[in-house]
């Protein structure tokens, strides 16, 4: 694993979070993008090298919807850059880990996603990102 990509944070409201994520960091958000296949309208925002994403569902069986309704509004996931996200799968399998998908998909921001499960990283949902090229 490279870095911490990004922090995402499950919100109720995506315009209303915006305004407060704008005025926390002194900018707008740069980008807005929805992922239809994961129920969810995302926001990114940017704070020196950091970055961070809003996540809002956009329907009720949404994962963003389940886990707001469980836990509330809050970090929803840690996302590591990952240089090559199949070799990173495997390793982390052998290691134990529960991959919640196998087969990298399409996230937000140009990236193949996959998602280890918070029980077995101490209850924090990991985000494996590869840039697509
Ligand atoms: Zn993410």
């Amino acid at each position: 694993m490279k870095k911490i990509e990004h922090i995402g944070i499950a919100v109720k409201d995506l315009e209303k979070s915006n305004q407060v994520f704008a005025s926390l960091f002194g900018k707008p958000h740069y980008k807005i993008e929805e992922v239809v296949s994961e129920g969810v309208k995302t926001s990114f925002f940017k704070s020196g090298p950091n970055k961070i994403e809003l996540l809002e569902a956009t329907k009720p069986d949404s994962p963003i919807a389940k886990f707001i309704e469980k836990k509330g509004e809050g970090i929803h996931h840690i996302a590591f850059a990952v240089k090559d996200i199949k070799a990173e799968i495997k390793r982390l399998q052998e290691e134990g880990f529960t991959v919640l998908n196998e087969t990298p998909k399409k996230g937000a921001d140009n990236k193949l996603v996959a998602f280890l499960h918070p029980k077995t990283t101490n209850g924090v949902l990991i985000e494996l990102c590869q840039e697509i090229e």
